[in-house]
C-alpha cells in the first residue's frame, strides 16, 4: 500500500470527483470516468489490469494515482447447509471474516466491521478477544466485492441482503460504517431496506442512523427484556440502559417506517425464564418490532447451552399470542463455526484463552 488513494473507500460521489480530476488533467475524454465507475461498481475489478477498455497508459496512470486493495483470503470453509465462511486476512495482517448464507430464495451476506469487538458480551466468543482495530470503509466495502466475485463464479447467484452481523459492533465504527454504507448503496446496488445494521445498543450510533435519509435496517441484539438482566449480558448497560436504548430506537422508528428488529438469543436457565416471554412481547409490541429468536451458539470458556426446543417454541407461542412478529432463526454453518458468536477469525485458540480474560 502507497499514498494513492483506495478506491474502495470511496463514496461514488467522491470517486467521481477524483476520476474527473485525474482524466482531465491527462486530457481525456470524460467517459473514462463513467468506464472506470463501471468496473469498480458493475464489474467487480481488482485491478487497474482488468480495465480492458481503457489504454494500457490510462491503467497504469490510474495505479499510480490510485489503488484497489482487496483482502486475501486466507481460508474459506462451506457447511453441509451451504453455508460459506471466508477468512479474510488484511493488509497489516488482521484477520475478519464473512458468511454467506443461502436460503431459499436468496443469498445473505453476513460482514465484520471491527477486528474483534470491545463490547464484552459475556456469551459472544467474538467478544472475548477484545477490539482489535476498526475497519475502514474500504476493508468493509471489500468482503462484499470478494465475496459476490466467489458466488458469481460459484453460481451461487447474487448477494441479496446484507447484515452487519459478523464480527464487531458495527455503530462504534460509525466513521467506517456510514460511508461503507453509502457506497454499498448507491456504488454497488445494494437497496437499503436490504441492509441490517446489528447493534448492541449504541444510543448515539442509533440516533445517528436514524437521520439518514435512507431505510436502512436496524437490528437490536436484546438477549434481555430487563436492564438488571441485561446488565449480566452486555456490560454496555452500565453507559447506556435499556429505557435509555427504548427511548433511542422510537426516534429511530418514528423517523421513517423503518421496521425495527429485536435479537434474542435463549441461553438455557439464563434469558430463558418463562415470565420473560411476556416482558419481551411488550417492549417489542411498543415498537412494533419482529423478534427473531436465535438458538445460542456454545461457545469456548462458558459453559451455557441453548434453550430447551420446548421454551423456544413458548417464547415463539407468547410473541404470537401478544400480535408481535416472530420467527425462530435456524442454526446455520454450525459445523464450520460460522454461526453468530462464534466468529473469532482464529484469533483465540480454544485451548488457551488470553490472560485477564473473564470466563463467566
Ligand atoms: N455487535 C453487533 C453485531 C455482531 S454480533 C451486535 O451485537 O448486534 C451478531 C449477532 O450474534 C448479535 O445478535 C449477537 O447478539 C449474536 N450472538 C453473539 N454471540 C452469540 C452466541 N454465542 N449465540 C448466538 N448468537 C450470538
Ligand atoms: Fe461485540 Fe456484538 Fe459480540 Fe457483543 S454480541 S461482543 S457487541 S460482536
Amino acid at each position: 500500500m502507497g499514498k494513492e488513494k483506495d478506491i474502495l473507500g470511496l463514496t461514488p460521489e467522491e470517486l467521481g470527483k477524483g476520476l474527473e480530476a485525474h482524466f482531465s488533467e491527462r486530457d481525456q475524454p470524460a467517459y473514462r470516468t463513467a468506464q472506470v465507475r463501471e468496473w469498480i461498481f458493475d464489474g467487480l475489478a481488482s485491478g487497474f489490469g482488468d480495465m480492458t477498455n481503457l489504454p494500457l497508459k490510462e491503467r497504469e496512470a490510474l495505479a499510480q494515482s490510485f489503488s484497489i486493495n482487496e483482502p486475501e483470503v486466507a481460508s474459506v470453509a462451506k457447511s453441509k447447509d451451504g453455508t460459506v465462511k471466508h477468512l479474510w486476512r488484511l493488509g497489516d495482517g488482521e484477520l475478519v471474516e464473512s458468511v454467506l448464507i443461502p436460503t431459499e430464495d436468496r443469498l445473505t451476506l453476513c460482514i465484520s466491521s471491527q477486528a474483534g469487538c470491545g463490547m464484552g458480551c459475556t456469551f459472544c466468543a467474538t467478544g472475548f478477544g477484545g477490539l482489535r482495530r476498526n475497519l475502514t470503509a474500504a476493508e468493509i466495502v471489500a468482503q462484499y466485492r470478494a465475496s459476490q466475485r466467489w458466488a458469481s463464479e460459484e453460481g451461487r447467484g447474487r448477494i441479496g441482503n446484507l447484515v452487519f452481523m459478523g464480527m464487531g459492533e458495527p455503530l462504534a465504527n460509525r466513521k467506517a460504517l456510514f460511508p461503507a454504507l453509502t457506497i454499498l448503496n448507491q456504488g454497488y446496488g445494494v437497496g437499503a431496506r436490504r441492509i441490517t445494521v446489528s447493534t448492541v445498543g449504541l444510543v448515539p450510533g442509533i440516533l445517528e442512523l436514524s437521520k439518514r435519509p435512507e431505510q436502512f435496517r436496524l437490528a437490536l441484539s436484546l438477549h434481555a427484556p430487563s436492564s438488571e438482566l441485561r446488565r449480566t449480558l452486555i456490560p454496555l448497560e452500565d453507559r447506556y440502559p435499556l429505557p435509555e436504548v427504548v427511548s433511542a430506537l422510537k426516534t429511530f422508528d418514528e423517523a421513517g417506517g423503518k421496521r425495527i428488529t429485536f435479537e434474542y438469543t435463549l441461553i438455557s436457565g439464563v434469558n430463558d425464564h418463562e415470565h420473560l416471554a411476556p416482558q419481551l412481547a411488550e417492549l417489542a409490541f411498543g415498537l412494533q418490532a419482529f423478534v427473531n429468536l436465535i438458538p445460542f451458539n456454545p461457545i469456548p470458556y462458558q459453559d451455557w447451552e441453548p434453550s430447551p426446543t420446548e421454551r423456544v417454541k413458548l417464547f415463539a407461542r407468547v410473541m404470537e399470542e401478544r400480535g408481535v412478529p416472530v420467527a425462530v432463526r435456524e442454526p446455520r454453518g454450525r459445523d464450520i463455526d460460522a454461526a453468530c458468536g462464534q466468529l473469532r477469525a482464529g484469533a483465540l485458540s480454544k485451548e488457551h484463552p488470553p490472560e485477564g480474560t473473564p470466563l463467566s
